[in-house]
């Protein structure tokens, strides 16, 4: 059987610390599916077609990587994916607790499906997606912080 990943998120812009997680997600599983919401009550910066192919675009060297996207129970896609893994990443402490609860959410709602946290590496711990989208916003370098390609779309949208 096919170990499979689902890395859930926003993903508004994707970032290095994303981009770092994915890369090392990919040598532990035969497959990860990047799984980008569709989320109705959080408004989005990028639209849902933006997201995906600021994704498809950074991790085009990743094989073993597929970029879908869904508005139904996480629980309930991975299932339909056949993944047996949810991969959460934790930067600091201040992470930890929303992340506990929606795993154990998550765990009630199918205990058969595991979630597994990793960290990135130390130089994208601090970076965010909303934050990304604030130092934009205000006129700051963001080059550090996503790839070149999700940068040139950041800046079309300003
Ligand atoms: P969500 O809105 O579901 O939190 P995000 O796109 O912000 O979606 O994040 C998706 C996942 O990636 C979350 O588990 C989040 O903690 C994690 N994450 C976000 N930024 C980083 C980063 N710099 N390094 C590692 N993990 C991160």
């Amino acid at each position: 059987m096919k170990k499979i990943a689902i890395y859930p998120g926003s993903f508004d812009p994707i970032t290095n610390g994303h981009i770092d997680l994915i890369h090392r997600a990919s040598k532990l599983f035969d497959k990860v599916i990047i799984g980008i919401t569709q989320n109705s009550k959080k408004s989005s910066f990028l639209s849902i077609d933006e997201r995906i192919d600021a994704a498809t675009t950074a991790l085009k060297d990743v094989d073993n990587i597929e970029v879908l996207s869904f508005n139904t129970l996480l629980v309930d896609f991975a299932n339909e994916q056949n993944v047996q893994v949810i991969l959460r990443g934790l930067r600091a402490v201040s992470d930890f607790e929303y992340e506990f609860q929606l795993s154990g959410m998550n765990k009630h709602l199918n205990p058969n499906i595991e979630t597994l946290f990793m960290t990135p590496a130390e130089q994208y711990a601090n970076i965010s997606s909303s934050l990304v989208r604030e130092i934009l916003s205000l006129g700051g370098d963001i080059s550090v912080f996503v790839p070149k390609s999700v940068e040139t779309l950041l800046k079309t949208k300003l």
